[in-house]
């Protein structure tokens, strides 16, 4: 039987060995993610992420889950609305990157309300309409099957209950969109073997995200995968993009 092939970056290589792929990327640069995310992005990935947890609507006592939550940036805002009565998870397949979160949330006392549990976007290991709101951020990306983990995030997520993704997308105007290869392609791998050793990482990061599906097909998708009501709005003429999209 012939093997299935998935994009890592631009290469195209076999599905099983996406997950593991993936893995090492994570695995190498945990320690310095969340230095490299301030650098290449000048801190504005904070703002993006407020906005997410703006639109997430969460209230004190409510719950949520952030699928590939990584070093926990999105659900420390989300813990923040929930409260002391409320549980948010941070979900994500790479250890690393959740002890890394963990730690961070120690160091700031803000470990109340938090859950750090590693598992697959694509068969996540909570029962159906646990959640009032899941979220992905800049996870999506690396996922080998967009369409079961948005199904999964629908799953879990209470009847009413929304499923927001922030990432990286295709800006509109073709000037941007020039200025913005030659920043992902020439500055982010020089910035990222600087700071992480690992230059292949910020080399797959600007090519997964040309890969990824443009707003309008991931809003497809998450149709596809059950949601309702999808709507998007761009962030910097649609360098990222947030889709929300509703469980009935
Ligand atoms: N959400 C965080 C943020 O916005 O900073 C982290 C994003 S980081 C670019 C991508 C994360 O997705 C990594 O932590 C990685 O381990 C996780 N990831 C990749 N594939 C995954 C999968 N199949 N299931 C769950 N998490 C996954």
């Amino acid at each position: 039987m012939e093997k299935k092939l998935t994009h890592f970056g631009n290469a195209v290589i076999p599905e099983e060995e996406k997950v593991s792929r993936v893995r090492e990327v994570f695995d190498t640069v945990a320690g310095k993610y969340d230095l490299m995310n301030d650098l290449m992005s000048l801190g504005i990935h904070r703002i993006w992420k407020r906005l997410v947890a703006a639109d997430t609507g969460l209230r004190p006592g409510d719950s949520a889950i952030d699928v590939a939550g990584g070093t926990a940036d999105i659900a420390l805002l989300m813990a923040a609305r929930t409260g002391e009565h409320g549980r948010v998870v941070v979900y994500d397949i790479n250890k690393e990157m959740l002890r890394t979160g963990r730690a961070k949330c120690v160091d700031m006392g803000r470990l109340r309300g938090l859950e750090f549990v590693c598992g697959n976007a694509e068969e996540i290991a909570f029962p159906d309409n646990t959640f009032h709101c899941a979220t992905v951020g800049f996870g999506i990306r690396n996922v080998t099957h967009l369409d079961r983990a948005f199904a999964e995030m629908r799953r879990v997520v209470k009847p009413g209950g929304k499923v927001i993704c922030l990432e990286f997308s295709h800006p509109a105007s073709a000037v941007i969109s020039k200025l913005y290869d030659i920043y992902s392609f020439k500055v982010i791998p020089e910035v990222g073997e600087l700071v992480t050793g690992n230059r292949a990482a910020y080399v797959y990061l600007p090519e997964s995200i040309r890969k990824f599906p443009p707003q309008e097909e991931l809003k497809k998708i998450m149709e596809t995968a059950g949601l309702f009501k999808v709507s998007y709005y761009n962030l910097f003429n649609g360098i990222a993009a947030v889709h929300i999209g509703y469980k009935v």
